[in-house]
């Protein structure tokens, strides 16, 4: 099958190349010139296991290509997949303007029937939007081609996407069309073996889905955190409450930490709450959960504090883990930038160590004076004195040296 990726970023790469694996014919799409050159030199701009091996693979049978031509990947696809950016806007709500700058160009394009499906996270009612946008662009060119519009959120973790689009646990479409349902049904069949994990239900439903699962997902981990919080205040040890067990509860998402972030969470319960807002519905949880979350994130540089003064000037603070999370190098709402920003407020030097976001926070942060970088995550720099160390995201203070 003929498919374009329009966005070639996490979602869209993995996307692209997993579909290019099963023998389609894929031509991504990106606004970025740069990564579409490295991409079409096989190199690829994230850090994500597996998706390396599956992009060279796809590339060298010719079943995967990239461009920056929108009006080429239009022609392309019988398939247009929407994986752009949905960021949040300063109100909370997801900025809409990438998703609907590309249905306007799929409407100038389109020039046989095709279906566009929205895999970025969008609100409820951005397939009615996208719809619209396409028809009007084609009521300007007197043009009558025949399309449709299907919602197909993604559900893929950063760190195990490639495993995760292979072997999904749900396919959610969300259309109201049979030939839609069935056209999807033949594009996901080689992922789709033994059982089946299609799903289908009306596009606001499907829409609905992805935010339901993220913030179901940072509730948890919300619940987890002021648990801790209120243990310490208890002399309670957190580690050992443990409810796993309860098969109600399970045991994925329940340990506390440093708060949730990555480029996910934190915008989508935003953005939910901000639905909620609009529509004039009191829900009063999603902004609870943020707001937990947020306090979380200043912890260890309250307990810092608590331990070594509110001057941190000269301090040598150890750091291990900058990625939102695991073997992932994506630093979008990371907590560790919190913790970091708050240190360098604080007059302090930051020493830090991650085995693949290096890069990336030297991408972001640029030479600092008061980060170093280390190769060596035990190696102490020389000349320096080292008053308080962070193992992982648990903080373990040493008397001031
Ligand atoms: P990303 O920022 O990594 O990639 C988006 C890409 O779209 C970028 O490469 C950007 O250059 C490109 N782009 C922007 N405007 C464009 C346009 N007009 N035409 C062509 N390309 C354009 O984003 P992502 O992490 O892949 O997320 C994409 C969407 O998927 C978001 O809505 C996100 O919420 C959702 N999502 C992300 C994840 C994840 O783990 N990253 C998981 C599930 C869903």
């Amino acid at each position: 099958m003929k498919i374009t990726i329009i966005g070639t970023g996490y979602v869209g790469l993995v996307t692209g190349a997993c579909l290019a694996q099963v023998g389609n014919h894929v031509l991504c799409i990106d606004v970025d010139a740069d990564k579409v050159a490295k991409l079409r030199r096989g190199i690829i701009p994230i850090h994500e296991p597996g998706l390396s091996a599956v992009v060279r693979e796809g590339i060298a049978g010719g079943h995967l290509t990239f461009s920056t031509d929108i009006a080429a990947g239009v022609e392309h696809g019988a398939f247009l997949f929407i994986a752009v950016g949905t960021p949040p806007d300063e109100d909370g709500s997801a900025d809409l303007r990438h998703v609907l700058a590309v249905a306007d160009a799929v409407g100038h394009h389109i020039c046989r029937p095709a279906i566009v499906i929205n895999k970025s996270t969008v609100p409820v009612g951005t397939a009615h939007k996208v719809r619209e946008r396409i028809a009007a662009a084609l009521r300007e060119r007197g043009e009558n081609i025949p399309f449709d519009v299907a919602s197909n959120p993604e559900f893929l973790k950063e760190g195990a996407a490639v495993e995760d689009f292979m072997k999904p646990d749900r396919i959610i479409i969300g259309t109201d069309s049979e030939v839609v349902r069935e056209r999807m049904r033949a594009l996901y069949a080689p992922f789709n073996r033994n059982h089946d994990r299609l799903i289908f239900m009306d596009p606001p439903s499907a829409e609905l889905s992805k935010y339901a699962a993220n913030v179901m997902l940072a509730t948890k981990i919300s619940l987890m955190n002021e648990l801790a919080g209120l243990a310490e205040h208890l002399s309670a040890d957190i580690e050992q409450v443990r409810i796993g067990a309860d098969p109600r509860i399970g045991y994925a998402f329940i340990y506390p930490g440093c708060g949730y972030g990555g480029p996910c969470f934190p915008k989508d319960v935003r953005a939910l709450e901000y639905s909620a807002r609009q529509h004039h519905y009191e829900a009063p949880l999603f902004a609870a959960v943020e707001g937990v979350n947020n306090r979380q994130k200043q912890v260890l540089e309250h307990k810092l504090v608590a331990a070594l003064g509110e001057d941190l000037t000269g301090v040598n603070i150890a750091l291990w883990g900058l990625a939102f999370k695991p073997n992932t190098d994506d630093m979008r709402d990371a907590p560790s930038r919190v913790l970091m920003e708050g240190l360098w407020c604080r007059c302090a030097q930051v020493q830090a160590y991650d085995p693949v976001a290096m890069d990336e926070t030297r991408r972001i942060y640029g030479e600092r004076a008061d980060l170093q970088l280390c190769t060596d995550p035990l190696r102490r720099l020389p000349g320096r004195r080292s008053t308080g160390h962070l193992y992982g995201m648990a903080i373990v203070p040493q008397p001031r040296l």
